[in-house]
């Protein structure tokens, strides 16, 4: 079993920059990420979004920005583990921790930052039949490679961003796109809607629901739909369904870890220390009891740098509480 001084949780905003701080301090860390890539709400939720609030970058997409950060956070060779999902933290008698990583003690540290913001996201489910059994083979929850849908006749589910931004990406690719939105009301960015609608090959049916996915034994076939309004029902033959009807993020539960929460927040002090000694959490996952949070990309990055500096002074209590300047450094 591997035995390091810190573990971080967590490859978004503030874990990312907790890694870097991590460099910096010379502090012997892993970072463990549970899903298959870094930016945590960046990527998952507004990849494609501009970003103005974040200090020396006046206008980013979310997407760039994750980039940046992670180019950053691996800097200082500190290593940043994917698909590696921390399942429990189970306290020792001599103050330090066992990781539990995908169910199985990976690491022995002295301790452990967690910087999990919301917890996992996970697509949410349309709920109709067929759903489950067709899942994999033509039902897609997020669209990663838009040449995937090429001469492919696709039906996506949802009104807002992720839909529109969908039917714009695999536009140039997908021979005919269908758009499904159940009530009416489309939530996207009024530029998307436009964009979406001035493509004479994409269609967005309003008031439309999915009743049922058909297939075969190669995968979905047709999607059998009903107008809410109308009461129409239909078959429409497709090849492709994508369903973008939001995320939902799954909390952390740490059960060997008994830390005292408000809410859904770890309660910290102003040095981010939970109630147990060793552990610490900042960002989204974290707050100062009886404070207003700030949940913002900038807050958590200012919270990892103070939170790692404090665990500098834990794990070597001669070394002083703030480090040196980066501007003294030549790398
Ligand atoms: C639509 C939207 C727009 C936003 N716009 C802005 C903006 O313009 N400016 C701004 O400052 N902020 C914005 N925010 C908020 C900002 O994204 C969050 O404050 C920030 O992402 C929090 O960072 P974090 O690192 O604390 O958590 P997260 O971004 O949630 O990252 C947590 C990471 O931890 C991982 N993780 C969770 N549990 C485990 C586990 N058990 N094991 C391993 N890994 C785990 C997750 O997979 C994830 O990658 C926006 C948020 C949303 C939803």
């Amino acid at each position: 079993m591997e035995e390091v001084e810190l573990i971080i949780i967590g490859a978004g905003p503030a874990g990312l920059f907790a890694t870097f701080c991590s460099g910096l301090r010379n502090i012997n860390s892993v970072t463990l990420e549970g899903l298959g890539k870094y930016g945590g709400q960046m990527q998952e939720l507004y990849p494609e979004k501009l970003v103005y609030d974040v200090q020396g970058v006046p206008k980013t997409t979310a997407n760039e920005l994750a980039k940046n950060m992670y180019e950053q956070a691996i800097m200082l060779k500190k290593p940043i583990k994917f698909n590696s999902n921390v399942t429990d933290i189970i306290p020792n008698n001599d103050k330090t921790f066992y990781i539990e990583v995908n169910g199985v003690k990976a690491y022995k540290t002295k301790t452990v930052l967690i910087c999990s913001g919301v917890g996992y996201f996970v697509p949410n489910k349309l709920g109709v039949a067929g759903e489950d059994k067709y899942a994999g083979r033509g039902i897609f929850y997020t669209v990663k490679s838009p040449s995937e849908f090429k001469k492919k006749r696709v039906a996506i589910v949802g009104g807002g961003d992720s839909a529109f931004d969908y039917a714009a990406q695999i536009e140039p690719f997908a021979t005919d796109i269908k758009l499904l939105q159940h009530n009416g009301v489309l939530r996207a960015a009024e530029n998307s809607i436009l964009n979406v609608k001035s493509k004479a090959w994409i269609k967005i049916l309003l008031n439309t629901e999915i009743k049922r996915i058909d297939g075969d034994d190669n995968g979905i076939t047709s999607i059998h739909v009903f107008n809410n309004v109308s009461k129409e029902e239909e078959d429409i033959p497709i090849d492709a369904l994508i369903i973008a009807i939001g995320h939902k993020a799954m909390p952390n539960l740490f059960k060997s870890l008994p830390l005292v929460t408000d809410n859904r927040y770890i309660r910290v002090d102003t040095g981010y220390r939970s109630s147990i000694e060793g552990v610490y959490a900042v960002g989204d996952v974290a707050n100062v009891s009886n404070e207003p949070k700030f949940a913002l990309i900038s807050v958590g990055g200012a919270e990892a740098y103070i939170a790692i500096n404090n665990i500098k002074k834990y794990l070597s209590p001669q070394s002083s509480l703030f480090g040196e300047h980066s501007s003294n450094l030549n790398l």
